[in-house]
């Protein structure tokens, strides 16, 4: 771990697994009964539970890619733990997913509540949503800096971001009855792989995942109190997402379309061969790392169904697994 800075204004066990659609209302969950080979998602919706015993609640904020799929915010999960949001990755749209799920009853996801960000990689699509967290939250009321874990380059991009936002960040405390003088600034952590992150509640490990180009990609492995869960980012297949796993209770992984690459133009092929993991490997990998549940994120359909990408996985991987949709609860 490396001592923060503080970036401001100076002149800058589940037989069931069960989720929650993000518009129903209480916690009454569907558990879903996943047998390999299930023809589809909605038949496998075999009998309702309620899940009120987890001290730990996973919420997809955002599910989506580059692609401005209205249904799919920039890619955002948080990890709730005893009412204490830990969010991962900001894309487009995440401080208003989580309010929504806020009013779905989901505690901890208020706006001036959101404190802890933790970063993957820096690809715009997961990063969008940064400047939102850092002002949504303080014009709401937050007057903690943000706790914020990413890799080398966050600092400067959060630098860059309060640049922008100069004007609005002095008249918004010059202001009557303006928002706190700290809350919209950031202790950035930048990190390298290992424990990035421990508090009474959550241990948060950092891993590198190979992706594109990127120097500093990661995926992350958070242990609760009473779940392990493991976050891929982005990334080509990468055998260590196993070992951090080794059935761990969720794999939440991001995932391409085989049937949907095949149509792809060979120089995005190439692209994507070297930043994303197909379907099929993912299945591999996923075997391999035997988790409670795999939640499939990030999905590059490429013009396939989301029923064929969950068949691809199927056809390798027996355990259970569900295609996420923006603000499901696992
Ligand atoms: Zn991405
Ligand atoms: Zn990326």
């Amino acid at each position: 771990m490396k001592v923060p800075t503080t970036i401001g204004h100076s002149r800058a066990r589940r037989t069931l697994v069960s989720f929650r659609m993000g518009r129903a209302i209480g916690r009454v969950g569907v558990a879903l009964v996943l047998a390999a080979g299930a023809a589809a998602m909605t038949a496998a919706m075999a009998s309702v539970a309620v899940a009120q015993s987890s001290r730990t609640r996973i919420v997809m904020l955002g599910t989506g890619t580059p692609i401005p799929d209205p249904e799919r915010s920039g890619p955002a999960v948080a990890v709730v733990v005893d009412s204490v949001a830990y969010l991962f990755d900001a894309g487009a749209g995440v401080v208003r997913r989580a309010a929504a799920a806020s009013r779905n009853g989901v505690p901890g996801l208020n706006a001036p509540a959101l404190g802890r960000l933790f970063l993957t990689h820096l690809h715009s699509d997961h990063t969008l949503g940064l400047a939102d967290v850092l002002f949504t939250p303080w014009i709401q009321g937050r007057e903690a800096p943000l706790e914020l874990y990413g890799p080398p380059g966050t600092r400067r991009m959060v630098h860059g971001l309060l640049d922008a936002w100069d004007e609005d960040i002095h008249e918004r405390i010059a202001s009557s009855g303006g928002p706190s003088a700290e809350g919209y600034r950031a202790n950035v952590h930048e990190i390298v792989p290992g424990v990035v992150y421990k508090d009474a509640r959550v241990t948060v490990k950092a891993f590198a995942m190979p992706h594109s180009a990127w120097k500093y990609a990661y995926g992350y492995r958070i242990e609760t109190p009473d779940r392990t869960i493991v976050i891929s980012g982005d990334g080509r297949p990468n055998d260590d997402v196993a070992a951090q796993c080794h059935g761990c209770d969720v794999l939440i992984h991001e995932v391409y379309s085989d049937a949907g690459f095949a149509r792809v133009p060979a120089a995005r092929q190439a692209y994507h061969a070297q930043a994303h993991t197909s379907a099929a490997r993912l299945a591999a990998i996923a075997t391999a790392a035997r988790p409670g549940l795999l939640v499939l994120y990030h999905q590059l359909y490429f013009g396939a169904s989301d029923e064929q990408l969950l068949a691809e996985v199927r056809a390798g991987f027996a355990g259970r697994v569900v295609s996420a949709r923006d603000l499901q609860e696992f």
